[in-house]
């Protein structure tokens, strides 16, 4: 069957065709039939170079030779135990080794899982209930986090979709991104504030880069007030680095989250921290938390393969970073918009200056993103299809696939 036709009998079947908002692509999404290295097939025969990568996890691309392997090699020995395996002390080993911020690691099956669970960790720790975001900071899609634009700074938060109680997200509070002083001025104010969480680099509505000092005044501000710093390094884990953006920018949080990645493209979470903290964590103490799939050696198996081998090629970092410099070059002249990247993350905003916060991102102009994006699609480029997603390498780009890139956005702004 065709995309167009599986769309059709998609969405008598599925609300708004899709499992996930974001795949809901007009006039209808593309069906992916096989995924190699860099490209994705699909059932229309069209073959894409892939700057999406599953929206962040695939950072060896697709169906890579070694993740195909571990879980193979898994496969043959059962995937599903109930009881613990091998892989899971190993592998946390191997995360926490490399995360300033995690003496201990309780793995869950997402990203949402992680900081649903890092968010509860954090209210049982310090006996207080309110917890502080970013606007337009994503934490996955559970009730406390569904909450964007808020009015100001100090607004109780509204919540963002239907069947969240406003009670719940009245204890979620905002402020914008690189703007120290509102947080300073809200935890001085407040003293029921239990957290603050912030993805280091926002990678749900860019990337969105943190100012030079940003994330140390952070760290400074929520120390001083004795509120716990959540790093939601779902995105940033593994992708900016071993050891994410508190290794990148040299600033340890009290709790980090993280997925994507470190599941190899299967699904994973996990979340992190000071041992005094994690060990409130049930069985070791009070604060709830469990899950059927939690630490599945399957995808602890491919997760593992996945950061053994970047490990063993730490130089990836830098070729990714300067591949995301030969595609910023080819656009440096364009005036239209602005274009931001740090390290294998990047995005062209169609606004004339790089955002710095959620209110400034929003005033870009979409209209003219669905007709670039479009474009890019028809040059054999497949970028997420939002203004607001990230674009991401992985380690399996070519230089060749990097020129086309390149061109292609030469062409089509
Ligand atoms: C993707 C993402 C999540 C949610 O992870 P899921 O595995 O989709 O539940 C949470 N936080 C950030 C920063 C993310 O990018």
């Amino acid at each position: 069957m065709k995309s167009s036709d599986l769309y059709q009998k998609a969405l008598g079947l599925m609300p708004g065709g899709v499992s996930s908002p974001v795949r809901a692509i007009r006039p209808y999404p593309f069906y992916t039939r096989a995924g190699d290295g860099s490209r994705i097939t699909t059932v229309d025969g069209e073959v894409l170079i892939d700057c999406c990568m599953a929206y962040g996890p695939l950072i060896l691309g697709h169906a890579h030779p070694l993740i195909h392997q571990a879980i193979t090699w898994q496969l043959s020995k059962g995937w599903l135990y109930g009881t613990p395996a091998p892989v899971e002390p190993e592998f946390a080993e191997l995360i926490i080794r490399d995360h300033p911020g995690m003496d201990m690691i309780r793995f869950v099956s997402s990203g949402s899982e992680a900081t649903m669970a890092a968010i509860r960790l954090a209210r049982g720790f310090s006996g207080k209930q309110d917890i502080v975001k970013v606007e337009g900071g994503f934490h996955g899609a559970h009730d406390g986090v569904l909450v964007k634009a808020g009015s100001g700074a100090t607004t109780h938060g509204v919540p963002d979709s239907a069947g969240v109680l406003p009670d719940v997200v009245s204890h979620t509070r905002q402020v914008p991104y690189n703007d120290p002083e509102a947080l300073e001025s809200l935890l001085s104010r407040e003293d029921d504030i239990a957290a603050f969480i912030i993805e280091p680099v926002m990678g749900n509505i860019g990337p969105i880069l943190p100012d030079d000092s940003y994330l140390r005044d952070v760290r400074e501000i929520t120390r001083a007030h004795d509120v716990l710093l959540i790093f939601d390094e779902v995105i940033t884990g593994y992708r900016l680095g071993i050891g994410g953006a508190q290794v990148m920018f040299g600033v340890r949080p009290d709790i980090t989250t993280l997925g994507k990645i470190i599941g190899g493209g299967l699904p994973i979470g996990a979340f992190g921290g000071r041992k005094e903290i994690m060990e409130l964590i049930s069985p070791a103490g009070p604060v709830y938390q469990a899950g059927t799939f939690s630490g599945n050696p399957l995808s602890l198996s491919a997760g593992m393969a996945t950061v053994r081998w970047l490990h063993a090629h730490r130089g990836i970092y830098r070729v990714m970073e300067a591949w995301g410099a030969e595609i910023g070059e080819a656009v440096a002249g364009k005036t239209e918009g602005s274009f931001v990247r740090l390290g294998s993350m990047f995005k062209y905003f169609f606004r004339n200056r790089a955002p710095r916060t959620y209110l400034e991102a929003k005033e870009c102009d979409t209209g003219k993103f669905g007709e670039f994006w479009t474009a890019m699609r028809k040059k054999g480029i497949f970028l997420p299809p939002s203004q607001f997603e990230t674009n991401f390498l992985s380690a399996v780009h070519e230089d060749g696939d990097i020129g086309q890139i390149a061109a292609a956005y030469q062409a089509c702004i």
